[in-house]
């Protein structure tokens, strides 16, 4: 603005003043100029005297020159003054400039040393004993992932970090590890472990690799660790984990980093605790406390109690119906770690609750009231830096909170013609990413696809699983063509796509201990459609068209009737009220769905697990 205002002067100046005064002063040189040549053609025409002729020819010259001079000293006057009057301009240009860059610079400072006042404040306010936890646990993102465990895998140690945390988190060396992380692994020693029952021995291998903070052990054999899949059948995977859980401790003990916690994670880790207090109890290790987090109870490493017993080498005594037996011939491995860890935690309240149900409980929830005294549930966050509309750059267009709505609009074009659907802004585009199993709802889905293309809405499914579902889907794609699109993949960036392109999403699930997908959906402004269950019930709080408040739609009941009302709810006040769908989206991005509280409570059980 201050430039544009200095340029207007100056044309201002050279338009006026200045131009006008030359042009008088250039007139009558013109003028004076002219006279001079008459004077002489006049001259030479009546021939006069050469004399007088000179004279006069002199007088012309001379007057002349003085009104040259004249005309050089004004336009020397008139550029000082131009000069002079620029100059002045800019140096009031500046000042306004200076002035307000100086205010725009104090209220920034200003701001800064609050909000460092304020982080000084938090971290002050956070820093308790530090304390030092082992993450142990099968998959974690980005080098293995099948699903939510893989995220929470990284994301919490990620976030524990900054919460005055030492984290390592171990994980099996697995072959189908992309290549770029493997390479940068550093190799931290290697020995032999007995495992069986009958005492064979077993290489493991410690290869090290750092990021973000977080040190992450992996531990090597490449016997055990061969599949292109982390997980393959019971009779491969459970001596492979009761070797992996073993190998982790005698790995910490080896590298002699005796944490506060060790934190298991599923049934693949569960035998730490009970190794922790029957092998390892004259260890170092025995000061560690043990946490064992449930992300989905359905799976718990059940196997015969024979093969279990000889492949974890573990003492007969922990083969009793408390601990590690289930019926009458199988061991149960997540159940035997419920018994023997320190504190269970699962990832959400309302989760920890049913499980002791028995709808809920898998057949543990005898199990789990037993055990109720030491059993938590703490939502899960989300990382915000890979999940971020902003600086996404897996996604079409990115966006903020205020150019949401139209970007959105964008990014949904641009995803139906990679899809190969309709294009059409205005559709109502629902997504559903998920593992294709009946934990997630889908049979009540597929039985109401036709009830939900109506001419107004797309389907877009993205997921891999039961072949039953997979066809389905694939049944439904050929017969709503541009109106139905299913993706039977697995693939990250097209999720990150989906999440910012879709109105809703769809999470109807049978049981969800957690539940990420709907925490990443609120995070792009797509209100997630969810049935009343473990975490989804804790994380999305329904529509209220009284008040004009909530997240997104639910439902209670596992009923397909339920599920399309639910999702006709969300299409009339997408299609008849706009304006609060719109609202709603903005609501649902700046929803904190972040680690950071969780993050906080885990730290909080750490505390209270004091050795
Ligand atoms: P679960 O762990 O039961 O599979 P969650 O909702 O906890 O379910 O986590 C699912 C995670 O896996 C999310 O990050 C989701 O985006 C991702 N995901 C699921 N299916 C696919 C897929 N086919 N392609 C890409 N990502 C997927």
């Amino acid at each position: 603005m201050c430039h544009k205002q200095v340029f207007l002067n100056i044309d201002f100046l050279l338009n006026c003043e200045g131009s006008n005064k030359m042009s008088e002063l250039k007139a009558e040189e013109k003028k004076t100029k002219k006279k001079t040549v008459k004077t002489t053609k006049t001259a030479s025409a009546e021939k006069p005297e050469k004399k007088t002729v000179k004279k006069v020819v002199k007088k012309a010259k001379a007057e002349t020159e003085k009104i040259e001079e004249k005309v050089a000293e004004v336009m020397v006057a008139a550029d000082g003054k131009l000069a002079e009057e620029l100059e002045a301009t800019k140096k009031k240009a500046t000042k306004t400039t200076k002035a307000k860059t100086t205010a725009k610079k104090k209220e920034a400072v200003e701001e800064a040393e609050v909000r460092v006042e304020e982080a000084v404040q938090e971290i002050v306010e956070d820093l308790g004993p530090r304390r030092s936890v082992a993450f142990i646990g099968s998959e974690c993102y980005p080098f293995v992932k099948t699903g939510g465990l893989a995220d929470v895998m990284y994301a919490l140690p990620k976030e524990l970090v900054k919460q005055n945390c030492d984290v390592k988190v171990i994980l099996p060396r697995y072959k189908c590890i992309p290549w770029k992380y493997q390479e940068q692994m550093v190799y931290r020693g290697e020995f032999y472990m007995d495992l069986f029952a009958d005492g064979k021995q077993f290489y493991v291998g410690i290869m090290e690799y750092e990021w973000d903070g977080v040190v992450y052990d992996f531990i090597d054999n490449e016997e055990l660790f061969t599949s292109g899949n982390p997980y393959t059948n019971m009779v491969d995977d459970i001596p492979k984990f009761c070797y992996f859980s073993k190998a982790a401790l005698c790995a910490l003990l080896y590298l002699d980093w005796i944490p506060d916690v060790i934190h298991c994670h599923d049934w693949q880790a569960a035998l730490v605790p009970i190794y922790l207090r029957t092998l390892f109890e004259n260890t170092k290790l025995a000061s560690s406390k043990t946490m064992l987090t449930v992300h989905n109870l359905r799976f718990q490493g059940i196997y015969g109690l024979d093969a279990i017993r000889y492949w974890s080498g573990l003492p007969d005594y922990v083969f009793n119906k408390d601990v590690l037996k289930q019926n009458w011939n199988d061991a149960n491995m997540l159940k035997g770690g419920l018994a023997y860890c320190d504190m269970i935690s699962t990832v959400s309240n309302t989760y920890a609750g049913e499980i002791q149900s028995e709808f809920y409980g898998e057949g543990l929830d005898a199990h789990l009231r037993y055990h109720s005294g030491k059993l938590r549930g703490i939502v899960n966050g989300i990382d915000c830096d890979i999940w971020n509309p902003e600086t996404d750059e897996r996604i079409f267009k990115n966006y903020v909170v205020e150019d949401a709505i139209e970007n959105k609009k964008a990014n949904k074009i641009e995803l139906q013609k990679e899809l190969g659907l309709n294009v059409d802004e205005n559709k109502f585009v629902i997504g559903l990413i998920s593992r294709l199993t009946n934990q997630k709802g889908l049979d009540l889905v597929n039985s109401i696809v036709p009830q939900i293309i109506d001419g107004n809405t797309q389907l877009v499914v993205l997921g891999t699983g039961d072949p039953g579902y997979e066809d389905s889907f694939r049944y439904y794609e050929n017969a709503y063509k541009g109106e139905v699109c299913s993706c039977i993949q697995y693939d990250e960036d097209r999720a990150h796509r989906i999440y910012a392109s879709a109105d809703a999403l769809l999470v109807p699930s049978l049981f969800e201990p957690c539940g990420l997908t709907q925490l990443i959906a609120m995070r792009y402004g797509t209100a997630p459609i969810v049935r009343e269950t473990g975490g989804l019930k804790d994380t999305v709080e329904p529509y209220n068209m009284y008040e004009d408040n909530g997240n997104g739609f639910t439902f209670d009941r596992y009923d397909a009737g339920l599920l399309l009302d639910a999702i006709n709810r969300a299409k009339t006040l997408y299609f008849e009220h706009r304006e609060n769908y719109d609202a709603m989206v903005k609501r649902d991005m700046q929803k904190d769905v972040s680690w950071k509280l969780s993050a906080a409570q885990y730290r909080e059980l750490y505390l209270q697990l004091k050795p």
